[in-house]
């Protein structure tokens, strides 16, 4: 059984709040440990660990701080299979799948190699007579993350990665359900050679994160999950004068259009829509099929690719997608497709009752799909994240722009066509933060920059590539004299450049 408690100062901590949580294992239900629930000391502890270690990071230089990363990149090499099983086991996806989430944070791992480059600030030589003007980026200070269970690899280091490359001390708080990837990845960067109490992992639940939000040493948080707990978080946080940036949920459209290649589309609709048990914060979940005959054609092709996905344990390797986090998420799927089906939607792919054998206590759930479904309905409207997919039928091409356009949620959405002028259009026009063209998943990559819009996203900066180097840093800007030697006097009007 694993007993998870805190990653303080460099190395595990149990915790003494004798409050803890079931660590389960959704393939099979079973319990694979207890993860602690910290209280507010322990996560004072963690803040005057990183406090005290803090400074002499930020006065590292920056090339032997990315120098940290870069041994951090080989030992998760080393480590890949073990790492991406332990992730599989904990959060229920497949191993294929757990390889590609920890693959996606390592990318930004890689682009804050560049931390040395991304940090450089601004300089104006002469701005005036003997003046000169520059800037500078550094760090904040304490800064922490809060995550959610989905990508328990990838979110962790899309902000650890650029907040310790900038010089800051991180605290994370991942996800109750599956902590134990996040604190190998701890246990990973002291062996890389990051200074301890550089990375501190706390676990817990609501009352660890309200400490988190009020503490006052706390600079700027970091947070990704559910849309309400991410505009709690935004509120309380800026209310307590620290910066944050809150990503929330998602109803990622994907529009097809007349003239889109069907094949390719239902290939990419299948894998977008169910991989992964459809728990991405960029699967599709509603299919828009413009026209009739589209829309024909897209169900002809894909009711069978629905009712032949193969659910499986988390460590077949040849499963399409695994079980669901745990039995609540389960519930909570199913209850929306039974709303579906009462709200009148067409419930033509059923896979409530699937059951795996040999599995039977797992979470599994067959692939459901929905045709006719409208814009007042609860499945349209709220986030199911599981392996149901909804198609609502649009007449035309303003009215498939409408849906995403009008959606509470503007994480991903993608259109499906052959024709230029119809996706540069819809590029431009439509009111979501990451766009793809014949692409189903737009998760962008690594040095470019990840953000929803509307409920998707709280904060003005997105995470990673160049907006993570901002969040992270303050700017100072000095502007210097340097007299020549010709005194003017007193100077009583406001100093301007004329
Ligand atoms: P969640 O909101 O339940 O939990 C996220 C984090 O918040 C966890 O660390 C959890 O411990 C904490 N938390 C939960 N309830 C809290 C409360 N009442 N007060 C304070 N903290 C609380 O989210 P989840 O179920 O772990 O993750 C799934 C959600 O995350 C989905 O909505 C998904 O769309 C979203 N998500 C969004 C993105 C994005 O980039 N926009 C990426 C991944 C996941």
């Amino acid at each position: 059984m694993d007993q998870v408690g805190h990653f303080i100062g460099g190395k595990h901590v149990a915790s003494t709040s004798g409050r803890s949580q079931d660590i389960m294992q959704p393939m099979d239900g079973s319990v694979r440990g207890q993860v602690a629930l910290g209280t507010v000391a322990e996560l004072r502890q963690a803040v005057e660990n990183a406090k005290a270690a803090q400074p002499a990071w930020a006065a590292t230089n920056p090339q032997r701080r990315v120098r940290v990363l870069m041994k951090f990149l080989d030992l998760v090499q080393r480590d890949y299979d073990e790492l991406a099983e332990l992730l599989a086991r904990e959060h229920g996806k497949t191993i294929p799948d757990a390889k590609g989430d920890i693959q996606r944070g390592l990318e930004v791992v890689e682009v804050c190699i560049g931390a040395p480059h991304l940090m450089k600030g601004e300089f104006t030589d002469g701005a005036g007579p003997g003046i000169d003007v520059y800037s500078m980026r550094q760090p904040l200070g304490v800064v922490a993350g809060i995550t959610p269970f989905n990508f328990p690899a990838m979110i962790p280091l899309w902000k650890i990665a650029p907040a310790i490359a900038c010089g800051n001390a991180f605290i994370l708080k991942p996800s109750e359900r599956d902590p134990g990837v996040p604190m190998k990845i701890a246990e990973l960067f002291i062996e890389a050679g990051l200074p301890a109490g550089i990375l501190n992992v706390v676990n817990g639940d609501k009352e660890i994160v309200d400490a988190i939000l009020d503490d006052r040493d706390i600079k700027a948080i970091g947070f990704v999950g559910s849309t309400p707990i991410a505009q709690y978080i935004y509120s309380r946080a800026t209310a307590n004068g620290k910066r944050a940036q809150c990503f929330g949920g998602a109803k990622n459209h994907m529009i097809i259009m007349p003239d889109a290649d069907m094949d390719q589309t239902v290939d990419a609709l299948i894998g977008a829509g169910y991989g992964s048990a459809g728990e991405r914060c960029m699967a599709i979940s509603v299919a828009v099929p413009v026209g009739k005959d589209t829309a024909d054609r897209l169900m002809e092709r894909l009711i069978p690719r629905v009712e032949s996905l193969k659910v499986g344990p988390s460590t077949d390797p040849s499963a399409d997608y695994g079980p669901l986090v745990t039995k609540q998420a389960l519930d909570r799927v199913r209850g929306y497709v039974d709303a579906g089906v009462k709200e009148g939607a067409k419930l033509v792919v059923d896979g409530r009752d699937f059951k795996m054998q040999g599995y039977e206590n797992g979470y599994y759930m067959g692939g459901c799909l929905f045709d006719e479904v409208t814009a007042d309905m609860s499945i349209y409207k709220e986030e199911i994240f599981g392996p149901v997919l909804s198609v609502v039928r649009a007449a035309n091409y303003e009215e498939a722009l409408k849906l995403p356009n009008e959606h509470e949620y503007g994480n991903g959405v993608a259109i499906f066509t052959r024709d230029g002028d119809a996706a540069r259009d819809f590029a431009s026009r439509v009111q979501v933060g990451m766009v793809g063209i014949n692409v189903p998943i737009p998760v962008p990559i690594a040095y470019y920059t990840f953000g929803g819009w509307k409920g998707s996203g709280f904060g003005d900066l997105n995470q990673h590539g160049s907006d993570a180097f901002r969040f992270y840093t303050k700017t100072k800007t000095v502007t210097s004299r340097w007299p020549s030697g010709v005194k003017d006097g007193a100077e009583f009007v406001i100093p301007t450049m004329n």
